[in-house]
């Protein structure tokens, strides 16, 4: 029995909000989509290599009506609080609705970039043209059409639309602060053969993905730095830059731990940049120097960098001068007003916890989940969080998701957090929490794992970074989906170590819930 609150008029989540030009997925189609119903996978025909946002907007629906699950969501409900009553070891979730629920579990499912950070830059509110997020697009959509808009931000947000806001404004501004890696993602429509081909051999493909590091199936590395001939190297990096995507900057298998590997790659990159770009100026400003490549998420392109050729378009680094303000007519830098009819943030998210703490949660004693993460936030496995008994999050801080193809991630945790449930019904518990030592060691090895590699040293919201004031904590376990799924299988193969069990609370009806579709 399971209950859905939805905050959007529509399911789909990220696809339903990020709805700017030019947005679509960067892992391939027949990777980035569902792989536990037979049925739809053989129905559903994708179109590109690489899918829309519309196109993955209409699949979400599809599923949704090919299971008919509709009846058990409710939209337009925005869930405020959820207090535990250790009396009954039930959840009583409130909304800005009215509408409420009392259930054994609760199952967060708020995704890991949902809450638009919206910068907070002097005189916003004066500015005379619109203002939009591309994390909360307006659902009719915008005609740019003789309009002179701004862009703020270069991740992979403002990296997908500005090509394309570009071929229909009048003019575009980029106001670019880091300068972030982007490789061609070579997108085309799918061949009726490659759709036989993938339907006939989805069992194996899923299956490897589930047994592979992050979630997809990505070329390997051809060796370490230090063993491999840079002739071969730079010629594999040439070969992938024409089409194989995340698996560019994965051509030295030590990318992400050797500074010297990832100094090669990196170099490649912007060697690239500056045979695109005209204007050696432009293209030096476009180079990125602040991070190692791979560190922040790779970004995948459609003409990106050849848009800094046309006519139409510049590039204003506010790194050493920062955007001071808006004023009624635009954005002032330093001495310069820039004029423009609209403004585009593309500043990126509150990620993987942003969500969750806008939700009053109160776990044991009245304790809330804020408080609980002061100081950055900790989690049992990404799943469960001390102190917060019968409550799942999917896709947590501290698992792997953010690392990953996000599907294969959220597949593991539903079926993994469904087995749980199972047994406890089987079981008579009535109360599951992780135990302090179990999060205090899973939170230490997430850091340890990370501390051997170069992600830290990025500034990325992968640490939290990119939003003032939040704890600087890596948010993601990167020992790789495969290993964390053996982790997870094994202690719930021995009874579920790490979490300790009740059976007192009253018997309920309503047993499950989840908030968020
Ligand atoms: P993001 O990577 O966090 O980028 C935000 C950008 O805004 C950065 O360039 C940031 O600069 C800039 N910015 C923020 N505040 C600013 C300010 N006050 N002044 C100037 N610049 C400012 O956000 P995103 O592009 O939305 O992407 C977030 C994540 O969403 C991606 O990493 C990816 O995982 C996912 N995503 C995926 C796809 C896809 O599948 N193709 C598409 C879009 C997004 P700094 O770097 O200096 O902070």
């Amino acid at each position: 029995d399971v209950k859905v609150f939805e905050r959007g008029a529509g399911i789909g989540g990220t696809w339903y909000w990020n709805r700017y030009p030019g947005a679509r997925c960067d892992l391939e189609s027949d990777s980035y989509s569902l792989s536990f119903n037979d049925e739809i996978e053989q129905e559903w025909n994708w179109t590109e290599r690489y899918a829309s946002q519309p196109e993955i907007l209409r699949y979400v629906n599809f599923v949704a009506d090919k299971l008919d699950v509709r009846g058990n969501i409710e939209l337009n409900t925005t869930v405020t609080g959820a207090v535990f009553d250790e009396g009954t070891d039930t959840w009583t979730v409130t909304t800005d609705t009215g509408a409420s629920a009392r259930a054994r579990y609760l199952v967060s499912a708020t995704g890991i970039l949902s809450v638009p950070s919206m910068p907070t830059f002097e005189g916003m509110d004066t500015f005379a043209g619109e203002i939009y997020h591309t994390g909360d697009w307006p659902h009719e959509g915008v005609d740019f059409t003789g309009k002179r808009v701004a862009v703020i931000g270069t991740g992979s947000s403002g990296i997908q639309s500005i090509p394309v806001i570009a071929e229909e404004a009048a003019s575009v501004t980029v106001f670019q602060r880091t300068a972030t890696f982007t490789v061609p993602a070579a997108n085309r429509p799918m061949t009726e053969n490659e759709r036989k081909a993938t339907k006939r051999s989805y069992k194996q493909l899923r299956e490897q993905m589930r047994r592979s590091q992050v979630g997809v199936l990505l070329e390997p590395g051809i060796g370490n730095f230090a063993d491999v001939d840079l002739r071969v190297v730079r010629g594999e990096l040439e070969r992938r830059w024409r089409g194989a995507g995340m698996s560019t900057s994965m051509v030295l298998s030590d990318n992400l731990r050797s500074i010297e590997a990832n100094n090669y790659t990196s170099q490649f990159v912007r060697d690239k940049i500056n045979e695109i770009v005209d204007d050696p100026a432009v293209a030096k400003l476009l180079e990125p120097h602040d991070y190692p490549i791979g560190t922040k998420r790779l970004a995948l392109d459609t003409n990106y960098y050849d848009t800094y050729n046309r006519e139409n378009v510049k590039l204003v680094s506010v790194r050493d001068t920062p955007i001071e303000r808006f004023s009624p007519a635009g954005i002032v830098v330093g001495d310069t007003e820039y004029e423009f009819d609209a403004i585009v943030l593309a500043t990126g998210f509150d990620a993987a916890t942003g969500a969750l703490e806008r939700i009053q949660f109160e776990g044991v004693d009245g304790r809330t989940l804020t408080d609980a993460w002061a100081e950055g936030a900790k989690s049992y496995l990404g799943l469960a969080v001390e102190g917060f008994p019968n409550f799942f999050t999917v896709t947590g801080p501290g698992c792997p998701a953010i690392l990953t193809n996000v599907i294969a991630s959220i597949e593991h945790h539903v079926e993994w957090i469904a087995d749980y449930i199972t047994y406890m019904r089987a079981e008579g518990i009535t109360r599951f929490e992780a135990t302090p030592d179990a999060q205090a060691e899973w939170v230490k090895h997430v850091a340890d794992m990370a501390a051997m590699t170069l992600y830290p040293t990025a500034a990325s919201w992968y640490m939290g970074a990119n939003v003032p004031g939040k704890p600087r904590v890596f948010l993601a376990y990167i020992g790789g989906l495969h290993n964390y799924r053996d982790r997870c299988d094994q202690l719930a193969a021995d009874g579920y170590v790490g979490f300790a069990h009740a059976s007192d609370g009253a018997p309920l009806k309503s047993e499950q819930l989840t908030v968020g579709a």
